[in-house]
């Protein structure tokens, strides 16, 4: 079998193709920077990279576009309140998400692109549907989509085009237009406000071209997968559309893909209900980011994620038992004969994997192949049937899935310290000394480090992470 998913765009399970044979060429609408991104922001970040992860697992090159959207109304508001210049007020927020993607391991993508960096790309192609009949200016400058000469638009979201409503992101944009449901594509210079001089005049974008503007240049007019979150469907998914289409006269994306939100208290996670959780505030908490990342890839991307006391617990005890497996493998040790049936054991565990995936992202039933290998590997390793080489590959085939699931917490860092009180504790433990053994596993626990005595001498791990601000 091979990879199927669920195509928002006629809302049928599809089995995925890519346009170029061996190479998908994927986009996913990412973050606005005007304030610190929240774990709800990164489920839509950390979706379509485990389908990175997935694809390259599978064998093929993929070429991953992200937008930043540094430069819209929330934006300009801050600003107006702030002061000084538009790069001086997002740059903080764009370092801190990127810092916050690194330790999510999320990407990078292969382009992670600015809307302020490609005005002139918008320019023209807003340009091109002035030319040819698809969009109108209004006296003050700006820009519309006229919707009426695009009789499609509505197939993505499945509405009735006469009756498509304003969105929200557009509802402010009202003067000028010829027709409410028309949306605009730039916006006339307004004193006080960040402003580009370009073909079609001076002003700034609105927020919908610079998504098919910046996905064309990286990607071509037509290419395999589009991401976002469910919020995006309508109105910008259908704009993207809309706008791309009417442009290049191509079809712009064979498959869109949409995740739910994350859910705190019965509700989306949004700056705007004022429930959100910053990734920062979870490693405070003592939480590490393979567990968080772990939490927000464990529910299937089209499932709302809800968010509750319990999750961070159930995902550091997930990730706690992969990563301990591995490191048991990794120091196991015993001189007998490799076992018969440990190989079909794993290719049994990667075949289930694979199903489970290929099944429009099945994470459950792929977490669940992962962790019956585990229970059956700890059960050959409580038995000591393995040989050192059969551990050896045993560890390999679970580092293996976790090139898709990015979760191991297995680092090879110890804090400040703590390997001289793992040599003196070895040593106490050796000359039976008990009591100063004891101590020194609590001296140990205080630096964050946990011990535990195995056949092969202790084991430790480090199972806090200090607030990393
Ligand atoms: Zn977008």
């Amino acid at each position: 079998m091979s990879l199927q998913l669920t195509n928002t765009l006629g809302g049928e399970l599809e089995e995925f193709s890519p346009i170029d044979p061996g190479h998908v060429r994927m986009y996913s609408c990412g973050p606005t920077v005007y304030g610190a991104t929240h774990i709800g922001n990164f489920r839509a970040f950390a979706f379509p990279d485990l389908l990175r992860r997935y694809l390259e697992w599978s064998g093929y090159r993929v070429t991953w576009v992200m937008n930043i959207t540094d430069v819209d109304d929330r934006i300009i508001r801050d600003l107006a309140a702030a002061g000084g210049t538009l790069s001086e007020l997002t740059a903080p927020h764009i370092a801190r998400f990127m810092a916050d993607m690194s330790d999510l391991r999320i990407g990078p993508p292969t382009v992670l692109s600015r809307a302020t960096e490609h005005v002139p790309e918008m320019a023209a192609l807003i340009a091109t549907l002035v030319d040819k009949g698809h969009a109108y200016r209004a006296d003050d400058g700006s820009i519309f989509f006229r919707i009426s000469s695009w009789p499609a638009y509505g197939t993505l979201a499945r509405l009735d085009p006469s009756q498509a409503r304003v969105g929200e992101r557009v509802a402010d944009d009202d003067y000028g237009k010829d027709d409410a449901r028309d949306f605009a594509l730039w916006k006339g210079p307004k004193p006080g406000e960040p402003s580009w001089p370009t073909e079609i005049g001076e002003g700034r974008p609105g927020w919908h071209i610079e998504c098919s503007a910046m996905s064309m240049k990286y990607l071509g007019p037509s290419f395999d997968i589009h991401t976002g979150g469910v919020d995006l469907i309508f109105p910008h998914h259908e704009n993207e559309i809309a706008q791309s289409e009417a442009a290049t006269g191509q079809h712009f994306v064979n498959v869109w893909l949409h995740n739910a939100h994350l859910q705190l208290g019965g509700q989306k996670m949004a700056r705007r209900v004022g429930n959100i959780a910053k990734p920062a505030e979870i490693y405070a908490e003592g939480y590490s980011p393979a567990v968080l990342r772990y939490a927000l890839i464990a529910t299937h991307y089209r499932a709302p994620l809800e968010w509750g006391d319990d999750t961070l617990d159930n995902a550091r005890a997930a990730v706690q038992r992969l990563s301990t497996a591995v490191a048991t493998l990794e120091s196991y040790a015993e001189a007998r004969p490799d076992a018969a049936t440990l190989d079909e054991a794993v290719s049994a565990a990667r075949d289930s994997f694979k199903t489970a995936m290929d099944d429009d992202l099945n994470v459950s039933g792929a977490l669940g192949a992962v962790f019956d290998l585990v229970r059956e590997l700890n059960r050959r390793v409580d038995a000591r049937s393995l040989s050192t080489a059969d551990a050896s590959r045993a560890a390999a085939a679970l580092r293996d899935f976790d090139r898709v699931l990015g979760v191991l917490d297995l680092p090879d860092e110890l804090p400040e310290g703590a390997q001289e009180l793992l040599d003196q504790r070895a040593a106490a433990r050796a000359a039976r000394e008990w009591p100063t053994s004891d101590r020194l596993r609590d001296e140990l626990a205080a630096l964050g480090v946990t011990v535990e005595d195995t056949r092969d001498g202790q084991r430790w791990r480090v199972t806090t992470r200090g607030s990393n601000g």
